[in-house]
């Protein structure tokens, strides 16, 4: 039987996408040939990423706004310096909660003044900072929506009138927000999309062209923009698991659908959290994610008879982060409710015996 599979990333995928997926690698589109021999310029991979690119502008509303989507390669990490690179001028402003905003900083740090507009690092990152001035005179604003090693996730954003950049690696495709409020998105495909080896980049085109500095062509947005994401060979297989997990999603019923899935499976989890005494929550309750959980037991001599229990249930990928040390149960959208109740049933179990 399959695992519940709590892991952070890589993570669950549908059962579907991956039947669908493994039966490419070996015939893709009943043509005698694998998906990862063909030419990615063959009409057959230009569908596919064509397909990927509009069913991502489609699912976050943003068809007909003035925005692209790109695969791209290098993993988010890669845009924490391409956002720099292509948008930072003189000064950018970025908030900072927690490790993923951190090295987004610090790769920012070597195009231009950073301003740190605020920062939960003073408590481990356990919340989101909520009073905080963007200067109006910065290039760009710079927010990570969910924070995957803490549990902590933006409810809101803040108004500005610079643009907006979001790093949405670990919640994109989880929950409704008005999209059209930042310019440029980012999010490593391994949570909510697909295998790792491609970054969905959705850019709203006219923040582009604004730098002085020349850019490298692999680093520059409007070299991709100008190649319909193709200007050099696209991870093929990446993508086309994207496009099979977006296809899944849509079919559904979009994000609209999954938000309330994610609403419930989070809600019994941290009902379970907030009423057994075994367990603590690590997050602020305000700032709780919905998509990766953080908690640790009461008791630490109980830590060997629940990883058991939980190893034993059939679960997967509980650890937490060593930097928060605990567990962290990351539900993210392919993970079924049965997986939480599973985990909620172990915690119960736990505390009947102890
Ligand atoms: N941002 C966030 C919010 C993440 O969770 C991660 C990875 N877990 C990254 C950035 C880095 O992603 P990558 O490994 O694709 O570079």
């Amino acid at each position: 039987m399959k695992k519940h599979n709590f892991s952070a990333g890589p993570c669950i995928l549908p059962e579907e996408v991956l039947k669908k997926a493994s039966e490419a690698v070996i015939d893709f589109n009943n043509d005698n040939l694998s998906l990862i021999e063909i030419s990615h310029r063959s009409q057959p991979f230009v569908d596919v990423i064509e397909k990927a690119r509009s069913l991502a502008l489609e699912l976050l509303g943003l068809e007909n706004k003035g925005y692209k989507a790109l695969f791209l390669q290098g993993g988010a990490s890669m845009q924490f310096l391409m956002v720099a690179y292509n948008l930072l001028n003189k000064k950018a402003a970025y908030l900072n909660t927690g490790t993923w905003s951190d090295k987004a900083i610090k790769e920012a740090k070597l195009f231009g003044e950073l301003v740190e507009v605020a920062s939960s690092k003073d408590k481990n990152f356990s919340y989101i900072p909520k009073t905080y001035e963007i200067p109006t005179d910065v290039d760009y604003f710079h927010c990570t929506s969910n924070n995957t090693i803490y549990g902590t996730q933006m409810k809101s954003f803040p108004e500005t009138s610079v643009p907006m950049i979001c790093d949405m690696s670990s919640d994109i495709f989880s929950r409704q927000m008005d999209f059209s409020k930042f310019d440029l998105i980012y999010a490593g495909a391994q949570k909510n999309m697909g295998p790792a080896g491609t970054t969905l980049v959705v850019i709203k085109e006219d923040i582009l062209g604004k730098v002085e500095r020349q850019i490298p062509s692999m680093l520059n947005y409007q070299v991709f923009l100008d190649k319909e994401s193709m200007f050099n060979t696209p991870p093929v297989f990446a993508v086309y698991t994207s496009m099979l997990t977006l296809e899944w999603l849509k079919d559904l019923g979009g994000i609209e659908f999954i938000e309330k899935v994610n609403e419930k499976k989070s809600a019994l989890l941290y009902s379970e959290i907030d009423r057994n005494p075994l367990f603590k929550g690590v997050a602020a309750i305000e700032d709780r994610s919905n998509m990766n959980a953080t908690f640790t037991l009461a008791d630490k001599n109980l830590q060997t008879k629940f990883d058991k229990m939980w190893q034993e249930a059939n679960i997967n990928g509980l650890s937490g982060h060593r930097s928060v040390g605990g567990y962290r149960a990351s539900m993210y959208n392919a993970l079924p409710l049965y997986s939480v109740q599973a985990l909620v049933d172990v915690m119960q179990e736990l505390e009947r015996i102890s």
